[in-house]
């Protein structure tokens, strides 16, 4: 199979900073003590989850380019946050310098060509999830010349099992032309996924973020009403919306930026969206316009972002034109 090192390096990577990442949100106290006091364990586990990935991508594939959310600057200042993050990252990868690791998550800030071949991580997506000890995701993706061929999503509490909500977390992946499947992230046990078979708006459910700055939800709401959704959304962080549509938890996720300046970041998109389109969905701005990665660390040419089951895109764009402003589209 094309791609199928990458393949296995990218799954083993995102299952060790998944590890990480669940280790630390685990000792989180109350998420209101550390709001207010201190922030420093979603940063401790941010960067130890890009370095774990870092440091996988960098034995394996040493010379593609990395583009990922934190900065290495973050490290370099704080002697005291650098070393507890190296501890952590030595309970996934032994052996590991402080040095080597220092230098592996700098890798995250490189200068890379978008039009060709290179990796993109967001190491704790959804850190207000985090936080408050619910949803948040690890994202790993490969684009090649504007392709997404892989994409990953570490999700440690969203469960693999639906009917057993506090059972396992899920990591779920997709090759291209070859599906979207998830894993148990406790006993590796595997399943392809598809999106669902809704073909009528009004039957679907859709999702959208928690945090209401982060997306509007009133103008969803009015697509929602177009569409003749009587169902509330279903709120989650992170891009765990993506992996509610490709295994067909819900049938839309709608994300209209407040501000129609905002850009997403490709981080924020691009595994999400190559698990929702292997499952045999759809991903398009709000104007209906395929998401393009050449532009750089934001998806420049798009403004929004609609996932669904792909037999209801067109409703759910017919829907948009209806409501929003021809300026937000
Ligand atoms: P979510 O969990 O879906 O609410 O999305 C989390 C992501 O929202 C983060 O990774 C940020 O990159 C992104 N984000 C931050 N500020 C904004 C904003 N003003 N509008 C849209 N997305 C944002
Ligand atoms: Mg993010």
């Amino acid at each position: 199979m094309i791609y199928e090192q990458e393949m296995n390096v990218a799954l083993a990577a995102v299952k060790k900073a998944a590890a990480l990442c669940s280790q630390v949100q685990q000792k989180l106290i109350t998420s209101e003590t550390i709001i207010k006091k201190d922030k420093s364990p979603v940063t401790v586990a941010d960067l130890g989850s890009q370095a774990v990935i870092c440091l996988e991508l960098l034995k394996h594939f040493g010379n593609d380019p990395i583009v990922a959310e934190e900065d290495v600057d973050t490290l370099r200042d704080n002697q005291n946050l650098s070393s507890r993050v190296h501890e952590l990252v030595t309970t996934q990868i032994s052996g590991i310098t402080h040095t080597h690791m220092v230098e592996a998550v700098a890798l995250g800030k490189q200068k890379v060509d978008f039009t060709k071949r290179y990796w993109t991580i967001d190491p704790i997506d959804g850190t207000k999830g985090f936080l408050r000890k619910d949803q948040y995701a690890i994202a790993l993706s490969l684009i090649d010349h504007g392709q997404i061929v892989l994409g990953f999503l570490g999700c440690p509490n969203y469960a693999f099992d639906p009917n057993q909500p506090s059972g396992p977390g899920s990591i779920f992946y997709a090759v291209k032309g070859k599906g979207a499947f998830v894993q148990s992230l406790d006993t590796g046990k595997q399943r392809e996924i598809t999106s669902d078979s809704i073909t009528e708006g009004r039957n679907a459910k859709f999702c959208e973020s928690v945090e209401s700055a982060h997306a509007s939800h009133e103008e969803h709401a009015q697509i929602a009403t177009a569409l003749n959704i009587s169902t509330p959304p279903f709120r989650i962080d992170s891009q765990a919306k993506y992996a509610a549509v490709a295994r067909g938890d819900a049938s839309i996720y709608l994300r209209l930026p407040r501000s129609s300046s905002y850009r997403e970041k490709i981080w924020d998109h691009a595994a999400g969206a190559a698990i929702v389109e292997q499952a045999g969905g759809r991903v398009s701005d709000f104007s209906g316009k395929p998401l393009d990665f050449t532009c750089g660390e934001t998806l420049e040419e798009n403004i929004g972002i609609v996932a669904t089951n792909g037999k209801i895109h067109e409703q759910v764009l017919d829907a948009i034109r209806s409501q929003i402003q021809s300026s937000r589209t």
